[in-house]
């Protein structure tokens, strides 16, 4: 079948191994085998995420572990602190679930701050905070260490992280931050297909949890923790096993090229799209401190046909990102995630420049 690079922010390009990885033969959910997979990955998992913290799976994409969270965690309510798309989703879970709930919502393309997480938590209604780590929808990345420090004033409330588009591509330090549930997703710069979602929980956030009611079945976090913690490394129904074979093996590339130079290859990624980008365009994201070290946002401010440039690109080999939400047309998006290297970066790049004559 024809094969184009995606330059989306997920699904991601997966490597071949990891791909082949799926097609390995099928074993029982129940045997030894299968425990030792899934407590493989759940070791390396740890790593990536700096956590002792068990790790838990979810055959679903990564909303379904944000579901999870909230709706599992909240016995009081919830304050959710929105940047963009995924930050809303988050309050969009709560609703859809009866878990009440409070969204902040700044304006795109500015952070969150510790100050307004500070404003919030010190009226004592809250005992959850949901966050956004790396807003794929605008590129932006939350000043999550910044935030860690007023979050030490509330050792009570529960604090929930959506990493689903950094993890693996930007160091994220669950335990040194005092995050309680981190939470990744398998097509992003994990570089695995589609289909399987994971988080790390804290005593904090189980204990909570089990003290809720009406936590729902198949994402009842208590009922995932016991498999996979206590039992230890099953899973209440059947998991996707396909996807597991493919993470142990994505996990492998990560710690074979080694965590900083992993994290490092991001950030020139990034720097290489932006100094791209600020010659030809104009960034979304001007301070690079808080710069999403995955996609890159870029206002389309030669007004280029970005449908025309789409079909175009597709042509020769390429998907495009377009704008996400209301930001469509008016800016376009590239991904520089899981194995992507700076020279397919240029090469997409310069195709861009042919096409639209730069
Ligand atoms: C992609 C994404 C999601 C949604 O994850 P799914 O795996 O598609 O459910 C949530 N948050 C962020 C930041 C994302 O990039």
């Amino acid at each position: 079948m024809d094969r184009k690079k995606l330059f989306i922010p997920g699904p991601v390009d997966v490597a071949d191994d990891v791909l082949a990885a799926m097609s390995h033969h099928m074993i029982s959910h129940r045997v030894p085998e299968c425990a030792e997979l899934q407590g493989r990955c759940a070791e390396k998992m740890q790593k990536l995420m700096f956590t002792k913290n068990p790790i838990i799976f979810s055959t679903s994409s990564g909303t379904g572990l944000m579901e999870s969270s909230i709706r599992s965690c909240t016995k009081k309510r919830a304050v959710v602190f929105s940047v963009g798309a995924f930050g809303n989703r988050w309050f969009e879970i709560a609703q859809g679930n009866n878990v009440p709930a409070d969204k902040h919502e700044v304006e795109w393309g500015t952070p969150n701050t510790p100050e307004l997480v500070d404003q919030y938590l010190s009226t004592g209604k809250y005992d959850v905070i949901a966050l956004t780590h790396n807003e794929t929808s605008t590129g932006i990345m939350n000043p999550v260490y910044e935030i860690a420090e007023v979050m030490k004033k509330y050792p009570d409330v529960v604090w929930l992280v959506d990493a689903v588009s950094s993890l693996g591509g930007a160091k994220i330090e669950a335990d040194k931050l005092g995050i309680d549930i981190l939470i990744s997703s398998s097509q992003k710069a994990l570089g695995v297909p589609p289909g399987l979602a994971v988080c790390s929980v804290s005593d904090k956030a189980i204990e909570r949890a089990r003290t809720v009611e009406n936590r729902g079945y198949y994402f009842d976090l208590v009922q995932l923790y016991k498999y996979a913690v206590d039992k230890p490394h099953q899973y209440p129904s059947t998991p996707s096993v396909s996807h597991l074979f493919a993470l142990d093996v994505s996990l492998d590339h990560i710690f074979k090229e080694g965590l900083d130079n992993v994290f490092k290859r991001h950030e020139d990624n990034m720097r290489f799209v932006r100094q791209w980008a600020a010659k030809h365009f104009e960034l979304f994201i001007k301070d690079e401190k808080i710069a999403s070290r995955t996609v890159t946002t870029i206002k389309n401010t030669k007004e280029a046909d970005l449908g025309a440039l789409s079909k175009e690109l597709k042509k020769r080999g390429y998907i495009f990102s377009n704008g996400y939400g209301k930001m469509k047309g008016v800016s376009f998006r590239v991904a520089h995630m899981a194995e992507r290297t700076q020279a397919d970066i240029k090469e997409y790049l310069e195709t861009i420049e042919d096409i639209l004559g730069l």
